[in-house]
């Protein structure tokens, strides 16, 4: 195992104990963005098989190879996705975190019946309302998760971006209130510089990056 991986995996194991959770029950994604194969194959060798990438295109040219070799990896977009690249997503991820408006919706649900292919999605709330960055508004998600799930989309739970330089905690506690709310079981939040309170408020799945590979 590689000493980023087993010092992660530490980390992870103490925070869900202190929150009375199972470690289990906390998938890690390792964040493998702008990561050359090179750099992904020791976490590969060392048994880890869930990865996140944010581009698309990335994502094919890395991934194609590297799922011959090793066919039980799971890859979930964390990424924004532009409706244009829907069907290349549904083709190639085993999730998408990144469903955040209406226009998505119909095009993620027409790629999946053209494909016949279901992927399940996160939807992804602009926790802070920032405008710079992806994500519903909240105000918009009662409709959103309906609109995904009338389409026959899978809607696992919600995930959030937090704002940076503040402490993440209250806007984790209010993504898992969101996803209490709309009955949806899973959390998508906690970064390398943050999964450990994401733990503490309910996190079902970290992505982390930088903790396993270095600074980018
Ligand atoms: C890059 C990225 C991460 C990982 O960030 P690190 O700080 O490197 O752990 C997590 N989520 C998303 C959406 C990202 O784009």
């Amino acid at each position: 195992m590689t000493s980023q991986l087993e010092t992660t995996m530490h980390k992870i194991w103490e925070n869900a104990k202190r929150a009375g959770r199972k470690p289990d029950d906390i998938a890690l994604i390792a964040i493998s963005k702008t990561r050359s194969v090179e750099e992904i194959k020791p976490l590969l060798e060392s048994g880890h098989r869930l990865f996140g990438e944010n581009r698309v295109q990335e994502a094919v040219e890395k991934w194609t190879e590297l799922r011959e070799a090793y066919p039980d990896v799971k890859v979930h977009l964390v990424g924004q996705l532009q409706s244009n690249k829907a069907e290349d997503a549904v083709a190639l991820f085993d999730a998408i975190h990144s469903l955040d408006r209406m226009s998505l919706v119909k095009a993620l649900a027409k790629a999946m019946h053209k494909l016949e292919r279901k992927v399940p999605c996160f939807i992804q709330v602009n926790i802070g309302e920032e405008p710079q960055k992806g994500g519903c508004d909240i105000g918009a998600l009662p409709d959103l998760v309906a609109a995904a799930e009338d389409a026959g989309i899978a809607v696992e739970g919600l995930m959030c971006i937090p704002p940076s330089g503040v402490n993440a905690a209250p806007y984790f506690a209010l993504l898992a209130l969101l996803a209490r709310e709309h009955g949806l079981d899973n959390l998508s939040m906690g970064m390398s510089g943050d999964f450990e309170t994401a733990i503490m408020a309910g996190a079902t799945h970290i992505r982390v990056g930088t903790a396993l590979f270095g600074q980018r």
